[in-house]
C-alpha cells in the first residue's frame, strides 16, 4: 500500500513511545477517538487500555486495510472521514464528557485546525492528548518569551495543557524532518468571549510592538497609554496579564474611568 506524504504519514514504531502515549491519553473506562490511526500502530495499545477506541482515518486505502487487520477487535470501530469535516462530538455521543477523549499521533500539516476543532468540542471531551511537532508544542504551553503567541493564547484559555515527553524522528517510519512532543490538554467547557479573542489578535499582531502601539485606535486615547503595562510586549506579562489588562480596559471604557495602574506586572 503507497505512502501518502500530503497526508502526514509518519508511522510510529517504537513500541515504547506508543504504550506511554497510550497511558498518557486514556484511562480504562473511557471512549477514545483515534484521530489518523494510520496503520493502527497506536490503536492496538488504545484499545487494550480503553473501554471503546472510534478510529478516523481520512486515507481509504488506510482505513480499509485497518478495517481487515482490526475489523473483529470489538471495542474498535473505524470511520473513514477527514477529522476537519467530521462532527467529533457526534461520534462518542451518547458518552459523557468525563468519559470521552481525544487522541493522536497528529498529521502535522493540519495541526492547528485539529486543535481549533478539539477546543470547539470541548464540551464533549475531557482531554485531547496530541503527539505534534515539538516547536507547536513549546508554542502551546508558551507562558511568555519567543514562543509565547496566540496559539499559546488559544491553548491555554480552552485548556490546560501539558508538554509529557518528546519523540525523536527515529521513532518514527520514515522520520519526520522535524522532533516531536507529546501534549495533553485538559480542556474546558465553554468560550472564551468573543471581545477578549480579538483583543489578544490585536495584542500580537505585531509581535515585537509594544501593547500600546498594537492597541491604537481600539479604545479611547490615553486609556492603554495610562496602563502599567502600555510599555511592555505581550510576551513579557503571558496570558494571564493580558486578560487582567482587557478586563480592566473593558471596565475603564465602560464606566468611563481611567485603567490606571490596574495591571501591574
Ligand atoms: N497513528 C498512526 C501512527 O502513529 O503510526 C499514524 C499517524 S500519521 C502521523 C497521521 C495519520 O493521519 C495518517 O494515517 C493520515 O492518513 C491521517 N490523516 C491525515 N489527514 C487526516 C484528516 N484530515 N483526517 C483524518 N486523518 C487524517
Amino acid at each position: 500500500m503507497g505512502r501518502r506524504p500530503k497526508l502526514g504519514q509518519h508511522f510510529l514504531r517504537d513500541r515504547a513511545v506508543l504504550a506511554r502515549i497510550a497511558k498518557a491519553a486514556v484511562e480504562s473506562g473511557d471512549t477514545a477517538l483515534e484521530i489518523g490511526p494510520g496503520q493502527g500502530a497506536l490503536t492496538k495499545h488504545l484499545v487494550r487500555r480503553a473501554n471503546r477506541v472510534i478510529a478516523l482515518e481520512v486515507d481509504p486505502a488506510l482505513a480499509a486495510a485497518l478495517r481487515r487487520a482490526y475489523g473483529a477487535t470489538p471495542n474498535l470501530r473505524i470511520v473513514r472521514g477527514d477529522v476537519l469535516q467530521a462532527d467529533l462530538a457526534g461520534l462518542v455521543a451518547p458518552v459523557r464528557r468525563s468519559g470521552a477523549v481525544l487522541v493522536g499521533n497528529l498529521p502535522y500539516y493540519i495541526t492547528s485546525p485539529i486543535l481549533r476543532a478539539a477546543f470547539a468540542a470541548g464540551d464533549a471531551f475531557r482531554r485531547a492528548t496530541f503527539l505534534m511537532q515539538r516547536e507547536v508544542a513549546e508554542r502551546a504551553v508558551a507562558c511568555g518569551g519567543k514562543r509565547f503567541g496566540l496559539l499559546s493564547c488559544l491553548c491555554q484559555l480552552h485548556s490546560e495543557p501539558r508538554l509529557l515527553f518528546r519523540v525523536p524522528s527515529r521513532a518514527f517510519s520514515p522520520p519526520p524532518a522535524v522532533e516531536s512532543a507529546l501534549v495533553r490538554f485538559e480542556l474546558r467547557s465553554g468560550c472564551p468571549p468573543t471581545g477578549l479573542l480579538a483583543f489578544l489578535r490585536a495584542c500580537l499582531a505585531s509581535p515585537r510592538k509594544t501593547l500600546r502601539n498594537n492597541l491604537a485606535g481600539r479604545y479611547p486615547a490615553g486609556l492603554v497609554a495610562m496602563h502599567a503595562s502600555a510599555g511592555k510586549r505581550a510576551q513579557q506579562i503571558g496570558l494571564d496579564g493580558l486578560v487582567r489588562m482587557w478586563e480592566s480596559l473593558e471596565r475603564a471604557e465602560r464606566s468611563g474611568a481611567p485603567a490606571v495602574g490596574a495591571c501591574r506586572q
